[in-house]
This record gives C-alpha cells, structure tokens and sequence, in this order.
C-alpha cells in the first residue's frame, strides 16, 4: 500500500492531536505533534538564563541550533516531548506555556528553523503531522488535508476540563479568553498565519463524538490511501 502525508491543521484545543494520533495509530503511521515543539522552544525561552532581557524572543534567536526537540514512545503508545534530553511532556502542557508558545510561534527564525525539522521526520511519508501551517508550509502536497474546527466555547470547554482532570484549578472565562487570544495571534500573524489551505477538507467537530469523527477522518484516510 503506498505511503501517503497526511497534514492536521485546525485551531488551539479542537481536538487535532487526538485525532492525529488515533489515525497515525489505525495507518501505522508516525504521528509529530508540532505544537509540542513550538511550546519546547517557549519553554526553552522561559527557563534559559540568556533570555533575561526586556526581549527574550531576541536573545533566543542565536540559540535556536542549541535547541533539540525529539519525540520519546511510550509502553501505552502516547508519546512524550523531549528538549535536550530532558522529558518536558507534563511542563509544555499548562496555559503559560501555550500562550507563550503562541509569542514564539510568529517569530520568522523560529518557524524556519521548526519547520526544516518537521519536513526531515516527514521525508519518508507515511506519517500524519499536526499544526497550524501543515498543509500551507511544512507539507503543500501532502495527499490528505484537514482542518479541524469547532466553536471556542466548546473548545474552551474541552481544555477546561482537560486542565481540570490534571488537577489544576482553571477559571471558564480565562480559559475562553485564552481560545479566543490564541486564535487571533494564529490567524493574523505575519508568519504563516492560520489558514485553511484551499485543498483541506473542513471537519467541524463542535456537534461530533470522538468515535463520529474518527470514522470520518478513516474514511477520508482510505480513500486518500487507495485503500
Ligand atoms: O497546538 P498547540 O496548542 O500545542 O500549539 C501551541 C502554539 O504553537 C499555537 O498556539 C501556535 O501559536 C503554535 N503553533 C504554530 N504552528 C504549528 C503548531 C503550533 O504556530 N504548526
């Protein structure tokens, strides 16, 4: 069966890396959060002595080649982010780091740099990436496209809970806020703005179960697939 790319994009917390890795999981496909390695560098950013200034995005520039992102599989099949060496999985994952991902993520060098990296893990195929530039930069032939979407309420809920079950004490209306800055940020950035590439297929799963949707996305797979 020949191996095809297949590219996620889609807002903050619609459910794009779920879906990304149950279909890398069904292809036996590689899955590559990309989102992870934009909040790595953040976090990177945040924690690095050099990046002290009234600009730390500035200071970070000249370090970017210091920066190692890999992926580690764990024995339940999910996958942990990796910044030089150290497991960063649980610390990428909270509001602060997301919301200065999303400072990051805008910068020009810091895209190409990320963006050469997920073109490499991609060169083979046979993989599904998620992200906000994957079928418009990172992957522009990929054979499968899909943009994710759903309401920010019901996004905001989602992540609100998700925050909640990892024991955190979020507050409904700075989560919102927080869907709705994110969103801004993503679509109207210079960079690679957000955007649906012209050849993705919309899958709106604001009304969907998880199982509704992963059918759908199979059987747009398949086809995609020659399967
Ligand atoms: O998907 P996730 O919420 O983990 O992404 C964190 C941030 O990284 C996003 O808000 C976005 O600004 C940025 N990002 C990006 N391009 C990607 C993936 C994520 O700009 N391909």
């Amino acid at each position: 069966m020949k191996k095809i790319t297949v590219a996620i994009d889609g807002y903050s917390s619609c459910g794009k890396s779920t879906i990304a890795r149950q279909l890398a999981h069904y292809a036996g496909y590689t899955y590559v959060d990309t989102g992870a390695m934009y909040r790595a560098v953040a976090l990177f950013m945040m924690q690095d002595s050099r990046c002290r200034t009234d600009n730390p995005v500035a200071d970070l520039i000249p370090l970017l080649p210091q920066i190692n992102i890999g992926f580690a599989l764990q024995p339940d099949g999910s996958q942990h982010t990796i910044l030089n060496g150290r497991d960063v999985e649980n610390e990428i994952r909270g509001l602060e780091v997301g919301s200065m991902a999303s400072q990051v993520s805008p910068v020009k060098e810091v895209r190409e740099y990320l963006v050469a990296q997920q073109q490499r893990m991609g060169a083979q195929k046979g993989i599904v990436m998620d992200g906000r530039d994957i079928g418009t930069v990172v992957f522009p032939d990929a054979e499968l496209k899909l943009f994710l979407t759903a309401s920010p309420e019901v996004r905001a809920q989602r992540r609100f809970r998700e925050l909640q079950l990892k024991g955190a004490d979020p507050v409904f209306a700075d989560v919102l806020a927080d869907v709705n800055d994110r969103d801004w940020r993503d679509t109207h950035r210079k960079e690679s703005p957000l955007r649906q590439a012209a050849d993705a297929v919309v899958v709106d799963n604001s009304q969907m179960t998880p199982e509704e949707q992963m059918k759908v996305v199979i059987g747009l797979f398949n086809k995609a697939a020659g399967v």
